[in-house]
């Protein structure tokens, strides 16, 4: 039989892969993702991706950098230090890029933690290949048509008129797992297999800080223990339903998407 290219991502295949926690789970076991996100330019993405993490089904946020003071007067339940990731504390899984301006010395340090590390917006450009295809433990790459093209040396239209060759262009290149931001979300393994397709999401999902929304949650959902794909397709389903009911009709900000993924859980659910 012939393997299919593509597969839709269902509800009923999300509910099953949602984390519930067990009668004596406690936030260990829940797990902790680590954010190391965010810039003295760019405080605003850190928060978004704690935003996002906090509603991803993790036991506790852990963020470490320069946004310190902006995320823990938004967010009094995250852990927040300014030491680098190698101290930070247990963690599960991290998430780094968003907001990182040119601060390639932490996405170094996180790419050396032997645990699952999302990968998004500044860190793709920041992130050496090499260090990223060491890597023993899954990545998981965000890019949107622009990010996917600078990696692969090529112009944003022939990602946009080719994206699933673009994404497991990148999927191999890196040997990492790779999700494709835009209209639709496509979601490739490096070793291959059908690439997962969400189209849950809405225009006004093209909003600044979307995709840090959408790294914090997606890394959360790595935390509690979700393969890359499944992390990465589960969150890009749960982001396009939370802007549905975000937005309703009407603009959003991307705290507004944010607020609405638990909305989208329950009906997930
Ligand atoms: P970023 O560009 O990193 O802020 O991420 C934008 C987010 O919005 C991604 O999750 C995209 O998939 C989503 N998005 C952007 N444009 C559209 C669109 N036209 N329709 C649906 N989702 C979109
Ligand atoms: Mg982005």
């Amino acid at each position: 039989p012939v393997e299919p290219e593509l597969e839709a991502l269902q509800h009923a295949d999300v509910a099953g892969l949602l984390p519930s926690p067990g009668a004596e789970s406690d936030k260990y076991r829940r797990g902790v993702v680590g954010i190391a996100a965010g810039s003295a330019r760019y405080p605003g993405a850190a928060v978004l991706a704690v935003a996002g993490a906090l509603r991803g089904g993790a036991g506790a946020v852990r963020y470490v950098g320069p946004a310190d003071a902006a995320v823990i007067s938004r967010f009094p339940e995250a852990l927040v230090s300014d030491r680098g990731p190698h101290k930070a504390g247990r963690v599960q899984a991290w998430v780094t890029g968003p907001g990182a301006g040119d601060d390639a010395a932490t996405v170094a340090e996180v790419l050396a933690e032997d645990v699952p590390v999302l990968l998004d917006a500044d860190g793709l450009r920041l992130a050496d290949r090499d260090a990223v295809r060491a890597r023993t433990a899954p990545t998981l790459m965000t890019p949107h048509a622009g990010e996917a093209a600078a990696l692969l040396g090529v112009q944003r239209a022939e990602v946009e008129g080719a994206r699933l060759s673009a994404v497991r262009e990148l999927a191999a290149r890196y040997d990492a797992t790779v999700l494709l931001k835009g209209s639709t979300t496509l979601v490739a393994d490096p070793g291959g297999g059908a690439v997962r397709v969400n189209a849950t999401g809405t225009a006004w999902l093209a909003t600044a800080g979307s995709g840090d929304v959408l790294s914090g949650l997606a890394g959360s959902l790595l935390a509690s223990g979700l393969p890359a794909k499944d992390a990465g397709s589960a969150a890009a389903y749960l982001h396009g339903l939370a802007g549905r009911y975000a937005a309703d009709g009407a603009p959003a900000g991307a705290h507004d998407i944010a607020a609405a993924i638990p909305a989208a859980w329950r009906d997930v659910r």
